[in-house]
């Protein structure tokens, strides 16, 4: 049977980094479903779709050319032929995607694709690391390891400025925002039945992966 693993959680848990760390060392497929929100939501700009207009950006959803590429070690992210990778990071992106995210119609298209990503690739690599919010809950729901990866607000905001950065307050209310309207729509605060918390406030990347790896062993 396919090793599945599913990891959900909240950004600056490490959430990303330790998945594709597990999926190289596992030597099976990645999927961030994280940037298939954020493509969405930078596709739709490109396309001067207005982000208040559910049915446009649920119709939209629908048909972009969405290519995720599946590589633990260099995943990526694609709308056709164009690789846009570093443009979903961006700040422009970062503070709209929310609001693709909370469509409906938009998370019943992306769930189907991720479920027929996730099967792809691991019948291509016997595996798939696949993260996000609710991928625990909703996409993956019977993989056999499923995780929820937390970490303290402090630890979490000291993450995030070190990745952008920026100081750590200025961090503090996007944050803070982002998870309001993220948990409106999908919960990660507490975990599942039958969902392993993995509390990473107080360990390092190194021991963070190590303590995936040893839930999988399980
Ligand atoms: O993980 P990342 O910060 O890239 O996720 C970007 C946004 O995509 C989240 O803030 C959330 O709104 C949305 N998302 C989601 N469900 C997922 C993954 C991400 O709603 N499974």
């Amino acid at each position: 049977k396919a090793l599945v693993i599913a990891i959900d959680g909240p950004s600056g848990t490490g959430k990303s980094s330790v998945s594709k760390a597990v999926a190289s060392r596992l030597g099976v497929s990645y999927l961030d479903t994280g940037a298939m929100y954020r493509a969405l939501a930078w596709s739709c700009v490109d396309a001067q779709i207005d982000l208040d207009d559910a049915a446009a950006v649920a119709e939209h959803c629908r048909t972009f050319d969405l290519r995720m590429g599946m590589d633990p070690t260099a995943p990526s992210v694609g709308v056709g032929d164009r690789l846009i990778d570093a443009e979903i990071r961006e700040d422009a992106v970062t503070s709209v995607v929310s609001k693709v995210a909370t469509n409906l119609d938009v998370r019943a298209n992306l769930k189907q694709r991720q479920r027929d990503l996730i099967a792809d690739g691991a019948a291509r690599t016997g595996g798939c690391v696949a993260e996000g919010r609710d991928i625990t809950t909703v996409v993956a729901p019977d993989a056999p390891v499923r995780i929820l990866m937390t970490a303290s607000e402090e630890a979490r905001m000291s993450r995030r400025s070190r990745q952008l950065k920026v100081a750590a307050e200025s961090t503090r209310a996007q944050i803070v925002d982002r998870d309001r309207t993220d948990s409106t729509v999908s919960q990660f605060t507490t975990a599942a039945d039958g969902v392993v918390t993995v509390d990473t406030s107080h360990i390092n990347f190194r021991q963070s992966v190590d303590a995936v790896l040893q839930v999988v062993q399980e």
